[in-house]
Formats: structure tokens, sequence, C-alpha cells
């Protein structure tokens, strides 16, 4: 059966054709600058990958394109193949615990809370009704980033503030980056042949750290948004909320200024001047001192919430999961991450932390055999389990 996997955002949509369940990917591309009338697209056919430019008023457009395209290339060869469409929707609020089936009062429920995520939700939206207009037979599902962490209890996802927030605004926290933490959780799964103890480090540009009891996650380090919990690549993570009255005052700026920088001109960016790990790391090797400084204080955000869930789940912790962009390939992050985990006895074995880089094809436990908690590096697929998530509900 195949399915297409969609993460649609306000200018671009990204997508994957899966035939399931044999998870076999057989065309992935994605397109830019929608809402332009010079947009451009790239779709893998075979082995090349074909790139074009092309009027992308809005997401229809986008989505006409990619269909023709699959025809015109014989990846398939009706559009009544393509039984299902998963999208990926960052906002699930309070009413989603899992992926769903869209139908007329998913619709209507996703819309309600796109207050809580302006940017996201409504263009994702807008990817679900270009594919509903044209593909109509097809089963469309909601897999959302929030879902996998509305297990988190009460007490975890209450802020300290008037509880008429919560009751009337809705003011908690969610959690995000969830596809990928269930990704992992499932991964971990079977891989230990049991429902483990994690903690789950997704070091993207965007970063958030799950815990995991007994495959269900417990507590995790984003929040209402996705701008609380560690320091990222732009963005600030938790700070003294003060601090935003204070500048607006003194620098005498609005709140979106404010806003602005603390999204996308704060955490690395904001310390170092640089925001890719990659270009961090050639810096941190050159000991520019900003870089240096700036790699202590993100490494010091993540051990601080790995501490703080070690306590969480009880010292009983099976591994310790380093995933995303960073965690996956950034062997210098970890190893100044897992070094200052030595009061709880995890080791590193410096030569695996080297070779285990999942860009070049290499996953797996980067720590010592006498280490008190193993660490992992395991690739996540965000795509992947949201055609997972789509299958097993159509199927
Ligand atoms: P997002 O989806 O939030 O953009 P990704 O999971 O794609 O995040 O990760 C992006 C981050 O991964 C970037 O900061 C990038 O520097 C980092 N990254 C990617 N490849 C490498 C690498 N080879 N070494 C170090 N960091 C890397």
């Amino acid at each position: 059966m195949k399915l297409l996997s969609v993460n649609a955002g306000s200018s671009t949509l990204k997508f994957r054709l899966y035939e399931m369940p044999e998870e076999k990917i057989l065309t992935k591309g994605n397109f830019e600058r929608i809402g332009t009338e010079e947009g451009d697209y790239t779709i893998r056919v075979g082995d090349e990958k074909v790139h074009k430019t092309a009027e992308l008023r809005d997401h229809n457009d986008a989505v006409h394109i990619l269909l023709e395209e699959l025809v015109h290339h014989h990846i398939v060869e009706s559009l009544d193949e393509i039984v299902a469409v998963g999208h990926r929707i960052v906002h699930g609020g309070n009413k989603y615990s899992k992926s769903v089936l869209i139908t007329d009062r998913v619709l209507k429920e996703i819309e309600s809370i796109s207050d809580l995520a302006p940017l996201h939700n409504p263009a994702a939206l807008r990817g679900v009704h270009a594919f509903m207009e044209a593909i109509p037979n097809a089963k469309m599902v909601a897999c959302f980033d929030t879902a996998f962490h509305q297990t988190i209890d009460e007490a975890t996802y209450l802020y300290p503030v008037p509880y008429e927030w919560y009751i009337k605004y809705d003011v908690r926290k969610y959690g995000f980056h969830g596809l990928s933490h269930k990704f992992i959780t499932e991964k971990m799964t079977s891989m230990l042949e049991k429902k483990p103890n994690l903690i789950i480090c997704h070091i993207g540009n965007g970063a958030s750290i799950s815990a995991i009891r007994d495959g269900i996650c417990i507590d995790t380090s984003m929040g209402f948004t996705p701008n609380a919990g560690i320091m990222m690549g732009t963005r600030s993570g938790d700070i003294d909320y003060s601090i935003i009255s204070y500048i607006m005052k003194k620098a005498e700026r609005n709140l979106e200024w404010v806003d602005n920088k603390l999204n996308k001109s704060s955490g690395l960016q904001g310390i170092a001047g640089m925001n890719d790990l990659r270009d961090i790391d050639r810096a941190y090797l050159a000991n520019e001192q900003k870089v240096v400084l700036a790699i202590e204080m993100y490494t010091n955000k993540i051990v601080d919430y790995i501490a703080k869930y070690y306590i969480k789940l009880g010292g009983k912790v099976d591994a310790i999961c380093f995933t995303a962009g960073g965690g996956e390939n950034d062997d210098i992050i970890r190893k100044e991450v897992v070094s200052k985990l030595y009061p709880l006895g995890v080791s590193l074995n410096e030569e695996k932390n080297k070779e285990t880089i999942v860009r070049r094809g290499v996953e797996g436990v980067i720590s010592t055999d006498d280490s008190s908690i193993p660490v992992y590096v395991l690739a996540t697929d965000e795509e992947l389990m949201i055609a997972r998530d789509t299958y097993e509900i159509i199927d």
C-alpha cells in the first residue's frame, strides 16, 4: 500500500511516498518558497534528484505539481494508488494523545487550537485541505508533535501561575518533537525487548530532552511552546521571564522585537554568533573563546536536564540516547555532555564516539562496557513515524 508522509510549513512542503508495510521509500522531496511566483521543488526519481522552479501560489499548487510528477515519472500509475496521507501537525493541544484519522470534527478541533501554534497549525491545515481536494478518496491522518507527551502528569505539566490561565487559556507544558521521541522509544523498546526507562536527547537546531518511564513519556524539556527548555541553535530555552520587560524598556523595543530576538538570535547564535553545530565545532577546535563559552553553556543545559530526569526516573535509566542532526553526528557535543556525567558513573568510549556518526551510516553504543548507563546514538525518523502511525490507523 502506498502512502504519503507530509510536513507542511508556511512556505514549504516536505514529502515522502512509502510502500507500506515494507517501509520502502519510493520517492521523497520538498517544495520551497510556496506563496511566491518563484517557488522551487525537488523530487527524487530513482537515483536522480530532479530540481525545478515553478509558480507556487499556494499549497494547492505544490500538491498538484507533486501528484503530477508522481504520475509523470511512473512512481505511481494512478493517483488512486495513494491510499492515505499522514500529516505532521505541530499542536494537538490537550485533545490528542495519539495520531487520528482526520474527520470534519478533527479539522475543526485543530483549527480551534491554532492560537497555540499560530505559525504552524494553519500551515499544516493548508496542506491537509490541498490533499483532500486533490485526492478526495485518500484517507487523511493527523500526527501531532505534542501527542507523545500527553502522558505527562498534571503536577509536571502545570506552571506555577494562576490556575485559571490553564482552565481559561490552556497554559501548560505541551512538549514537542513527540514524533522523534516516540520513534526512539519504540526503537529502544524493540532493541532492549522491554518497555525501557530512557533519557532521550533530541539535539537538532531545535532541541529537547525527554524522560521515558516504562516506554511512556513522563517529562520533556520543551513547554508551552518549543522555546522552552535547553539552549538551542537560535532559541534561548529557559530564561528569567523578567528579562523581557526589562529589555523592552532599556532597548526601547516592543514585545515582537524581543520575542524575535529570543527565537532567532539567541541560543548558540546569541553567544557564539553562529548556530550550525558544524561551524560551531570548527570554531571550537580553533579555540575561539566565544564558541568555547557557548559549548560550555550548551552542554551544561543538556546535563542539567539529564540529571533532573535521572532523579525523576529513580536512578533507573536503561539508556541515554542521542538523536537528531546534532545528537546523531556531533561527537564533540556528545563527548562534552558525557564527560560531565561522571558523577553518575557514565563514561564514554572515545573511539566509538568518534566512529559513531549516523551520517556515515553508523549508530549504536558509545559508552564504555563499565558505564553505569549505556549511551546510544540512534537515527531518528519523524517521517517514518508518521507513515507507521498512518498505516496503523487506516489498516
Ligand atoms: P532541525 O530539524 O531542528 O533543523 P536537525 O535534526 O536537522 O534539526 O539538526 C540540525 C542540526 O544538526 C544543525 O545544527 C547541524 O549543525 C547539526 N548537524 C548536522 N550534521 C552534523 C554533523 N555532521 N556534525 C555536527 N552537527 C551536525
